[in-house]
């Protein structure tokens, strides 16, 4: 049974949310793409643009675009303060729960951008208490707002 239905959401148009109570730890859906080389990442325009929101490292030579309507997890919101992350083993990339989420909550996770110059082009909707207002992963948060700084220095 699925763990998630698509909903509108308060962060975009779309959203991910819980269809049950699912535990910490619990692998939720899988990132589905096409997996490409690098060098086809560093060649083709289509991956010039901003900020490469579907693209996920799989190892040195290849990566995963799930750019694609068929993935159903390209529609999970970033959230500042996420209760899921996206992580891999081999060529899968799966969408695991990091806290105990309740039915109906809105599935999230950090989308791990870097800080650079135009990260005013991502300003973030998520309205946790530890928002710092733009998509830019936690631990540059500090760059843009100085009451990040201090975890900064833990993670760092
Ligand atoms: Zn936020």
């Amino acid at each position: 049974m699925k763990l998630y239905k698509i909903k509108k959401s308060n962060i975009d148009k779309k959203g991910l949310y819980a269809k049950k109570n699912i535990k910490s730890g619990t692998r939720i859906i899988q990132y589905k793409g096409k997996i490409i080389t690098n060098s086809e990442v560093e060649r083709n325009p289509k991956y010039d643009n901003d900020k490469d929101i579907y693209l996920f490292d799989i190892n040195k030579r290849y990566s995963l675009d799930g750019d694609y309507s068929w993935n159903v997890a390209k529609n999970i919101n970033h959230s500042c303060d996420p209760n899921c992350e996206v992580d891999g083993t081999g060529y899968k990339i799966y969408v695991t729960a990091i806290k105990n989420i309740k039915k109906n909550e809105e599935l999230t996770y950090d989308y791990g951008f870097s800080y650079d110059e135009d990260y005013k082009q991502f300003p973030c909707k998520c309205r946790a208490k530890n928002c710092c207002g733009y998509i830019v992963r936690s631990e540059s948060r500090w760059r843009i707002n100085k009451k990040f700084r201090k975890s900064s220095r833990i993670n760092k």
